[in-house]
């Protein structure tokens, strides 16, 4: 029994913290063993490109100054690339930053803020953190069923979350279903489309036919957030930098309760030059298509249910209960992410690697399974 528990406010009395993957050090901590690879948390194998790797360096000369508390050059090459205002941006450290803040603006105790089953954990954290009561919604087919969130609002609705493509099952809505479901939502209602896997999913290799950029709807529609992180593709997860694309209004809003200097100074420098490494993201993506490629045919030839997916991961039925399996692969080296608490048991979520990354967890399941 936590000793603050009657002090805490109602929200956070009922919350269970966010489960981040298992870091490679705990793991080597624990099992005394090297050569681990982490396939948990949806980063960039490659890592950050060289551009940033240099930012990064001539920016640690000046670690003794606060960061620009407006992020004012990032900012200006973000509202060029997406063709916005930059009073329409709101820096975050993470994009958990901006989803985040979109809540505390906008919920008091007794609203509402629709998601989907299997939704990114954050919602639920931030939504009832702020006392706001979560309207989760049945997926179909693991995805987002507009029709049921469509129905789920109601005068206390205060925001809709929808991530395209989804963490962890990696289902993506297709550009004219989601643009017909913002038209449909009512003012007072924010819907937030969150694009952490954007670069990924809008690659044309991936070939998903349809698959939209909703910043570009921004100027039609007032109620619209978007938000993008450099955290997936970008491969900066460890400096911890996103950023929300909004009405002026709203942008207002967050921008008052962001707290000062929230993104520090080398993420702020790194995120410029990684913008400017056009030859490390389609590297990047590049990876992926194959990657993603090797494990769906590795998994599907191991007989096992893959979702297919849209993003720089996969959630695969490893059996009746994942936790075994997840157990195994951690003894061998290799963290996944079990996603029970998804509402998926059963499932395992696996990051793309690297080729022979990919083949080792590949070859371990299988003499698991076997
Ligand atoms: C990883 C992820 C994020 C981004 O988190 P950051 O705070 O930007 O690192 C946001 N939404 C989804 C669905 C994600 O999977």
């Amino acid at each position: 029994m936590n000793r603050f528990e009657d002090q805490a406010v109602p929200g956070v009395r009922r919350l269970q913290p966010y489960q981040p993957g298992k870091p490679i050090e705990e793991l080597e901590r624990e099992l005394g063993i090297t050569n681990i690879i982490k396939l948990a948390s949806n980063e960039n194998p490659l890592g950050p490109g060289a551009k940033a790797k240099a930012a990064v360096t001539a920016a640690s000369a000046e670690l003794a100054r606060y960061p620009d508390g407006n992020g004012f050059a990032l900012k200006q090459r973000l509202a060029a690339r997406h063709g916005v205002d930059m009073v329409q941006i709101t820096l975050g450290n993470g994009s958990s930053d901006p989803l985040e803040f979109v809540v505390r603006a906008l919920v008091q105790p007794g609203d509402e803020v629709i998601f989907s089953q299997h939704a990114f954990a954050m919602y639920p954290i931030v939504t009832r953190a702020a006392g706001g009561s979560a309207v989760v919604t049945p997926a179909r087919d693991w995805g987002h069923d507009l029709d049921a969130m469509r129905a789920a609002i109601t005068a206390r609705t205060r925001v809709i979350f929808i991530a395209n493509p989804n963490n962890p099952t990696g289902t993506w809505l297709d550009g004219e279903a989601l643009r017909a479901f913002i038209a449909a939502v009512p003012e007072h209602v924010v819907v937030v489309v969150d694009e952490a896997y954007f670069e990924y999913a809008s690659a044309p290799a991936m070939a998903l036919d349809g698959y939209p950029d909703a910043s570009r709807w921004l100027a039609d529609f007032p109620n619209l957030m978007v938000t993008r992180t450099f955290s997936k593709a970008w491969g900066l997860a460890g400096l911890r930098v996103g950023y929300g694309l909004s009405h002026p209004d709203l942008a207002d809003l967050m921008n008052r309760i962001r707290p000062p200097f929230n993104v520090n100074s080398v993420a702020l420098a790194a995120a410029e030059a990684a913008l400017d490494d056009v030859d490390h993201l389609a590297e990047s993506i590049a990876v992926n298509v194959a990657g993603l490629r090797q494990l769906t045919t590795g998994l599907a030839a191991l007989g096992l249910d893959v979702i297919p997916s849209a993003g720089n991961f996969l959630s695969v039925r490893v059996g009746e209960k994942a936790m075994p399996v997840y157990e195994r692969l951690l003894r061998a080296g290799i963290i996944v992410r079990p996603v029970e608490n998804y509402d998926m048991p059963g499932y395992v979520r696996i990051t793309v690697g690297l080729e022979e990354e990919n083949q080792r967890c590949l070859d371990t399941l299988a003499s698991i399974l076997a």
